[in-house]
C-alpha cells in the first residue's frame, strides 16, 4: 500500500469489535454508568500489568495531572519545574492550581528535560519536579531522582505517551512519587473518549486523590477537601478493560515499525531516534530530526504519507506564558527541536510494505 496515516483505529477496531460491543452491552444492560466494578477491574489490571500498588482512573490525562497536583497541595507561591518541550496539559495544570512553571531545557538527544537543568533550576519555592516521557521513551529518571530527594520535593511523571515503557527494567509510573496517564484515543492505551490515570506507591496520596476526584468527599456528603468531578465513566473502563488485552501486542507491533525504520533510514540523512541502552520506549511517536522539515512535511503528504509536529511551539514562548518572562533564545534546545522533529507514522496496523514506502519517500525527497 503506497500511503500510510499517522493512525488507523478503524482498522483496529475491527480487531475486536465483537468484544467491545458486548462489554458496553453489558454496562448498558446493568444502567451503572458511573464508577462500579468495570472501574475498579480496570484500576486492579493496571496495578497488575505495571506493577504499582495504588491507581485511580479518572476523567482525562489532564485531569490525572491537575488532581496529583492538588493532591500534593501544590498552589500558590509554588514552583514546579518542568520541560518546555511537550504537549499543553503538562504546564497548564501547573498554572491551573496556582503555581508557576518553571520551565528548563530537554537534552537534545532524547528530547527529554535535561537532569542538569532540573538540578540547576531548584529553589527554596520548588515544590515538585514534573517529568515527561515524551514520544514514549523514558526521561533519565535517577539523576532526576536523587536531586529530588535531596531536596525533598516528589517528581511527578506525566507518563501519558509512556504506559509500558521501561527505563533500566522498571517501568514508566512506577519511578516517580506519583505518575499520570492518558486514555485519549491516540494514546497507546487509547480509550473511547477521555480517559486518565494516576499510579503511586503512596497509599495516602491515592487516597487523597480518590477523594479529591469525587469533590473531596471522604463518605458521602462529607467533603475533607475541595475537588472535582474527575470520576471515569463506567463505559469507558469496561472498553479499556478490553483494549489491554492487546495492548502488549501492538507495543510489540511499534517497536517492531520503529526497528525497520532505524534500519531503512540508517543512511539517511536525518537523525533517527537515539536509543538510550537503558531505556525501551513504547514509540508512541517515532520523531526524526531533519533539515527542511516543512518541505519534507509537504513533500510525504504529497505521496499519502502523513506526519505531525510534536511540537511546533515550544511552551515556554505560548501566549498565555507570556507574563513569566520567557523570550526567544531562553530554551535553545527546545526551540531548534521544534524547528527539526517530525514524527513519521508507527501506528500497530502499518505493514512492512508501508514502512519501506514511508522511508523510501524521505530518501527520495533529499536525493532531488
Ligand atoms: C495527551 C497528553 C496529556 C493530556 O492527556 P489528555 O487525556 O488528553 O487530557 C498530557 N501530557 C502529555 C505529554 C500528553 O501527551
Amino acid at each position: 500500500m503506497k500511503q500510510a496515516a499517522m493512525l488507523d483505529l478503524s482498522s483496529e477496531y475491527q480487531l475486536y469489535k465483537e468484544k467491545i460491543r458486548e462489554a458496553v452491552d453489558a454496562v448498558l444492560e446493568s444502567q451503572h454508568f458511573i464508577g462500579g466494578p468495570a472501574v475498579s477491574a480496570f484500576e486492579e489490571r493496571m496495578c497488575a500489568e505495571l506493577g504499582v500498588s495504588h491507581a485511580v482512573a479518572v476523567s482525562s490525562g489532564t485531569d490525572a495531572l491537575l488532581c496529583t497536583l492538588m493532591a500534593l497541595e501544590i498552589g500558590q507561591g509554588d514552583e514546579v519545574v518542568l520541560p518546555a518541550f511537550s504537549f499543553f496539559a503538562t504546564a497548564g495544570s501547573v498554572a491551573r492550581v496556582g503555581a508557576k512553571p518553571v520551565f528548563v531545557d530537554i537534552d537534545a538527544r532524547t528530547f527529554n528535560i535535561d537532569p542538569d537543568q532540573v538540578a540547576a533550576a531548584i529553589t527554596p519555592k520548588t515544590k515538585a519536579v514534573m517529568v515527561v516521557h515524551l514520544y514514549g521513551q523514558c526521561a533519565d529518571m535517577d539523576p532526576i531522582l536523587t536531586v529530588a530527594s535531596r531536596a525533598g520535593i516528589p517528581v511527578i511523571e506525566d507518563a501519558a505517551q509512556a504506559v509500558g515503557a521501561t527505563y533500566k527494567q522498571r517501568r514508566a509510573g512506577t519511578l516517580g512519587t506519583a505518575a499520570c496517564l492518558s486514555f485519549y484515543p491516540t494514546k497507546n492505551l487509547g480509550g473511547f473518549g477521555e480517559g486518565g490515570m494516576i499510579l503511586t506507591g503512596d497509599e495516602r496520596l491515592a487516597t487523597i486523590a480518590r477523594q479529591l476526584r469525587n469533590h473531596g468527599e471522604s463518605q458521602r456528603y462529607v467533603h475533607e477537601r475541595i475537588g472535582g468531578n474527575f470520576r471515569l465513566d463506567t463505559m469507558k473502563a469496561a472498553i479499556l478493560l478490553v483494549k489491554l488485552d492487546y495492548w502488549a501486542r501492538f507495543t510489540r507491533q511499534r517497536r517492531h515499525n520503529a526497528s525497520v525504520y532505524d534500519r531503512l533510514l540508517g543512511d539517511a540523512p536525518v537523525e533517527t531516534p537515539f536509543g538510550a541502552p537503558d531505556r525501551e520506549p513504547v514509540y508512541h511517536q517515532y520523531t526524526i530530526r531533519c533539515r527542511r522539515r516543512d518541505e519534507l512535511a509537504t513533500y510525504l503528504g504529497d505521496k499519502q504519507v502523513a506526519t505531525g509536529i510534536y511540537y511546533a511551539v515550544p511552551l515556554h514562548l505560548q501566549k498565555c506564558f507570556a507574563s513569566l518572562g520567557y523570550s526567544i533564545g531562553s530554551l535553545p534546545v527546545t526551540e531548534e527541536a521544534c524547528e527539526c522533529v517530525l514524527s513519521l507514522p508507527c501506528h500497530p496496523m502499518l505493514t512492512d510494505e508501508q514502512l519501506a514506502y514511508v522511508a523510501a519517500s524521505v530518501k527520495s525527497f533529499y536525493d532531488v
